[in-house]
C-alpha cells in the first residue's frame, strides 16, 4: 500500500482531477465537486463557484464531518452534504467524486440504470450502477437518496442530475467515474446497434469468484436476484443477467473442470462468449486501474 499522501499532495491531486473532469467534459461551468478525508475528522474539498478545470491548491476548503468550514478562504459546495453522507455511511470510503458526465447523466435522466451484465470488468469492480431517486440538488433530500444505495455501491447515477463515485483514494474514486461514463458510452452504442447482449447468470457468479481471486474490495457482493422493493438500504450489487441452462458459455479448457461440451446453446437470447484468457486479461486491466485495497493482484 502506498504511503499516505500529505495535505499538500492531496490539494494537488484534487487540482489534477478537476482538470481531468473538465477536460473530459464531465462538468460544465462550475459543476462538480471532489472531496477526500484528511484524517479522522476533517475533509478537504473543492470550492463552490469555480470551474473545476482551473482550480489552484490554495482554493480548497477544509471542513469537519458536519460540513462546517474550518479552513480556506472560499466556501464548499452545497453538494458537500452528499459527500458527508457517504463518509458517515462508508468508513472505508476515503474520497468522493461527483460530476455530470453527459452519457451517464443521460441514462440517469432516462431512468435507465447501468446494471446489465455486459462488461466483465465493470461487474468485477463496480458490480452495478443503480439510480438514486431524484432529489433537489443541495437539499437534505439528496444525501437521503444517496444513502439508500451507497452502503452497497461504489458508483451511483443520480436521477436527473449526474453521477457519484467513492474510492479508497482520490484517483480510485475518479477512475470509477471514468468507468461509469465509458460504460454508459458503450451501452448507448450497443443500444443504438440493437441492444446489449448480456452475460449469463452463471458468468456473473464466476466473475464474483474472480473478484476474491484478484483481491478486489467491494462494499457488497454481486447478486442477480431482483432488487428488494421494500425500503431500506440495498445489501448487494444487483446485476441483471438471464438464467441459462447452467452450462458454461465457453468450456474452461486446460483448467480441468470443463463441463460437458458446448452441445447445447444456452437458452438466454443474445449471450456473449468470453474465453478464459479474454476474461483474465479484462480483469487484470480492471484491477490495475480500479482495484482498491492493499492487494495488487
Ligand atoms: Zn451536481
Amino acid at each position: 500500500m502506498a504511503s499516505p499522501r500529505s495535505e499538500s499532495q492531496l490539494r494537488d491531486d484534487i487540482v489534477e482531477l478537476g482538470r481531468r473532469l473538465w477536460a473530459r467534459g464531465f462538468v460544465a461551468s462550475n459543476d462538480g465537486n471532489i472531496s477526500v478525508r484528511l484524517d479522522g475528522d476533517r475533509i478537504l474539498t473543492t470550492p463552490t463557484g469555480v470551474s473545476k478545470g482551473f482550480m489552484t491548491p490554495d482554493m480548497m476548503v477544509v471542513t469537519d464531518l458536519a460540513g462546517r468550514k474550518i479552513g480556506g478562504e472560499r466556501n464548499a459546495s452545497s453538494e458537500l452534504k452528499m459527500h458527508l453522507a457517504v463518509y458517515e455511511l462508508r468508513p472505508d470510503a476515503k474520497a468522493v467524486v461527483h460530476s455530470h458526465p453527459p452519457l451517464a447523466t443521460g441514462f440517469a435522466v432516462a431512468g435507465i440504470a447501468l446494471d446489465k451484465a455486459v462488461l466483465a470488468e465493470v461487474i468485477c469492480t463496480l458490480g452495478s450502477i443503480p439510480i438514486a431517486d431524484y432529489a433537489t440538488p443541495s437539499t437534505a433530500e439528496l444525501p437521503a437518496a444517496v444513502a439508500k444505495y451507497i452502503r452497497a455501491h461504489d458508483g451511483l447515477l443520480l436521477a436527473n442530475h449526474g453521477a457519484l463515485t467513492v474510492g479508497s483514494d482520490l484517483f480510485n474514486a475518479y477512475y470509477k467515474m471514468e468507468t461509469i461514463e465509458h460504460f454508459a458510452q458503450i451501452s448507448l452504442v450497443a443500444r443504438t446497434l440493437g441492444g446489449e447482449r448480456v452475460l449469463s447468470r452463471d458468468e456473473v457468479h464466476r466473475l464474483q469468484g474472480l473478484r476474491s481471486m484478484y483481491g478486489i474490495t467491494a462494499p457488497a457482493p454481486i447478486c442477480t436476484d431482483a432488487p428488494a422493493t421494500a425500503g431500506g438500504g440495498e445489501t448487494c450489487q444487483v446485476v441483471q443477467a438471464p438464467v441459462t441452462d447452467g452450462s458454461r458459455l465457453v468450456p474452461d479448457t486446460g483448467r480441468g473442470e470443463a463441463r460437458p461440451g458446448p452441445g447445447t446453446r444456452p437458452t438466454g437470447e443474445g449471450e456473449i462468449r468470453l474465453t478464459y484468457r479474454e476474461l483474465a486479461a479484462l480483469i487484470e486491466d480492471a484491477v490495475r486501474t480500479v482495484g482498491s485495497g492493499g492487494t495488487n493482484g
